[in-house]
């Protein structure tokens, strides 16, 4: 059985969450310029009439949107962490309890999930079944 993946295979892991990193990283930039704009836009068309609400709604709208991002850039940093100290990719609820994890490459977290969600904790039947308190 194997109990973690090979430096090559964590190397292609690894470039795939810089990857994503990149991609979040301009998604945050992009929302941050967008917001900007749209509020020089709001000021000049209104002028002094402005409605405060309406504008303060669509900022608050790009920070949630600014902020469930820079959640998910700490969550792939963290992946990188395991990549450096080896632990990446290994079942969180295997290293719990190794009865208790449903991953079928056990200890292992698939490597196409890890792919679609290279911050994956945990196996996809783990997850479930933790979300269900079935675990
Ligand atoms: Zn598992």
């Amino acid at each position: 059985m194997k109990k973690k993946y090979s430096v090559k295979e964590l190397k292609e892991f690894k470039e795939n969450i810089l990857e994503k990193i990149y991609e979040v990283n301009d998604q945050i930039e992009t929302v941050r310029s967008t917001t900007n704009n749209s509020r020089n836009i709001f000021m000049e068309d209104k002028g002094e009439d402005f409605d405060e609400g309406t504008e303060s709604s669509e900022v608050e709208k790009s920070f949630f949107l600014m902020s469930r991002e820079s959640d998910y850039l700490v969550n792939l940093k963290k992946a990188l962490q395991r990549i450096e100290d080896g632990s990446y990719g290994i079942c969180e609820v295997y290293q719990e309890d190794p009865d208790k994890c449903q991953c079928l490459e056990k200890p292992l977290i698939s490597k196409e999930r890890l792919i679609e969600v290279p911050n994956a904790t945990k196996g996809v039947l783990c997850k479930e079944k933790k979300n269900l308190n079935l675990i």
